[in-house]
């Protein structure tokens, strides 16, 4: 045996570093496992904007979570509410009504106290001004849900969470990948690794996984979600490749959630892999349309963070996967910081005609066309206002647009190549309220837990966004403070 403790928990993001905490709060000893080196830490979380999805009342609310949130600042602020009613059937409705109930019960239900758990870990939030809320009539009025992200986004968050950890006392092995569960008829009992190219040991008394999904892994990507999943721009980290999951259904886990659907998302064609600013999400003010010329989904359908984790898959069935992303000059003011700077696949012209002439492999004739009847299906009776669902669509398309509707006439023009990014699988472990894994038996897997992506059963098909932190959050506590009460009692047995 080359290590011994109560807790190892597998993966060092957030779900992870949420369960060691946790754990650690029950007084066990904790090792948490990092197959990247030390200065690429922290899986998928280390890549987001840190924009998390909770349940608040008011004002007050956010008051708890950032106490120095000022009263001048406040008066410019509408944040709003979003109760946990709304969460939960936003959770059901994204999902078409598939996702666990008792699940996404504790994760729309537990998100606030979480938020106030995190805070008294010293993870700083902050309201999401750019991003969640357009200024009209000197206010911001936050919309989709969403309204704070941590500081220093996901980087942010990745570093404070371990900082935490390191000063409670947790310790952190990286460049150590788990390879195997061990395990004998009362549970499992440890994890065999590879630490630095070395095999050993970890006897413990739980384990929780917290390793992400298998986005990463092309082989299980095509495997699972089907044809053409291989050839998608991968986003995030390239360490989320399904071990953690797979070691767990070796020894009879059972399997949840969504296999066959991913996040997805629309971004930039020419980008390689994993690196940042992929994303293209200011299509609700313009149209998307393939090379055919032709628009094939509701741009306006609802807020952007509620359409654009299903919107990447879309792009990938059109010819060669890719579409293009069209705006006029009355709307560029609206686009995200990721339309902007160098690595930008855009072209932009004066007019239509030149605009279609640079759209490479685009059909000139249908894309004017098509501009064409869009233009003029625009209900215009309706006023344009980005931080409501205005109503403000068309009508008699074969595809029409439901919010945001502007003709597209006023130069410049510009578009942005787009295609397919996967962010992270919907698929993973059962588990149940105590973020237990469950056996093909139906039962728990004694001292196994899992969270965050390795975890299935709350995302089909779509995904509100901000739900992947607080779901990371919500079952990496409930699974460090079961892993570490399970740890006591073991003790307490032993004695
Ligand atoms: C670009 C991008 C932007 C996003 N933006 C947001 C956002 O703003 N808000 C939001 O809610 N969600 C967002 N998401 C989704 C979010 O990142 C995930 O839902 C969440 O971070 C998953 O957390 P996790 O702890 O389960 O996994 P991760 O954070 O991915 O952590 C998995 C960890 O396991 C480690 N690991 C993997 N295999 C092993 C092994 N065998 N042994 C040891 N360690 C292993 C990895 O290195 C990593 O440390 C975004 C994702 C991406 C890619």
């Amino acid at each position: 045996m080359d290590y011994e403790t109560d807790v190892v928990v597998i993966g060092a993001g957030n779900a992870a570093m949420c369960a060691a905490l946790a754990a650690q709060e029950q007084g066990a000893r904790v090792i948490v496992l990092e197959k990247s080196p030390e200065q690429q830490k922290g899986g998928n979380t280390t890549y987001t904007h840190g924009s998390i999805r909770f349940a608040y009342e008011g004002v007050e609310d956010i008051r708890a979570i950032i106490p120095e949130l000022d009263e001048e600042e406040l008066k410019t602020v509408d944040f709003g509410s979003y109760s946990e009613e709304q969460y939960y059937e936003d959770m059901c409705r994204m999902t078409n009504y598939k996702t666990d109930p008792e699940l996404a019960s504790l994760l729309t239900s537990e998100s606030f106290e979480t938020m106030k758990w995190l805070t008294s870990h010293q993870i700083k939030f902050i309201p999401i001004y750019g991003r969640q809320a357009f200024k009209v009539d000197g206010i911001f009025k936050f919309w989709g849900g969403m309204i704070l992200e941590s500081v220093g986004g996901g980087h942010g968050l990745v570093e404070a969470l371990h900082k935490r950890a390191s000063d409670l006392g947790v310790q952190i092995l990286y460049r150590t990948m788990a390879i195997n569960l061990l395990q004998d008829d009362d549970g499992v009992q440890g994890v065999i690794v590879k630490e630095q190219g070395k095999t050993k040991v970890i006897r413990a008394k739980s384990v929780i996984i917290a390793s992400g999904g298998f986005h990463a892994n092309i082989e299980m990507r095509t495997k699972y979600l089907g044809p053409k999943w291989d050839t998608v721009h991968t986003r995030g980290s390239r360490y989320n490749t399904g071990e953690g999951i797979q070691m767990a259904l070796d020894i009879g886990a059972l399997s949840a959630g969504n296999w066959s659907m991913a996040h997805a998302v629309t971004g930039d064609r020419y980008l390689p892999d994993f690196q940042e600013g992929f994303q293209r999400l200011s299509y609700p003010f313009g149209v998307i349309v393939n090379t055919d010329g032709r628009r094939f989904l509701d741009e306006g359908a609802d807020f952007r963070n509620y359409t654009y984790a299903k919107y990447g898959r879309r792009i990938l069935e059109q010819k060669d996967g890719c579409a293009w992303q069209v705006f006029d000059g009355k709307v560029a003011h609206l686009l995200r910081e990721e339309y902007k700077g160098r690595q930008v696949t855009k072209v932009k012209a004066n007019t239509l005609e030149e605009l279609a002439d640079k759209m490479e492999g685009i059909d000139k004739a249908k894309f004017l066309q098509e501009i064409s009847e869009y233009n003029k299906a625009i209900n215009d009776a309706v006023s344009f206002n980005p931080n409501e669902k205005d109503g403000r669509g068309t009508t008699g398309l074969a595809v029409d647009k439901s919010n945001w509707a502007n003709t597209i006439d006023t130069a410049p023009f510009e578009a942005y190549a787009v295609t397919c990014g996967i962010t992270f699988t919907f698929g993973g472990l059962k588990i149940n309220e105590q973020a237990e894994v469950q056996n093909t038996m139906y039962e728990k897997i004694n001292g196994l837990y899992a969270a965050g992506e390795a975890a299935g059963g709350l995302f089909y098909e779509n995904y509100p966004g901000g739900a992947g932190l607080m779901a990371g959050a919500v079952f990496g506590k409930i699974a460090g403070e079961q892993a570490g009460k399970f740890t006591s009692r073991n003790v307490v047995e032993q004695l």
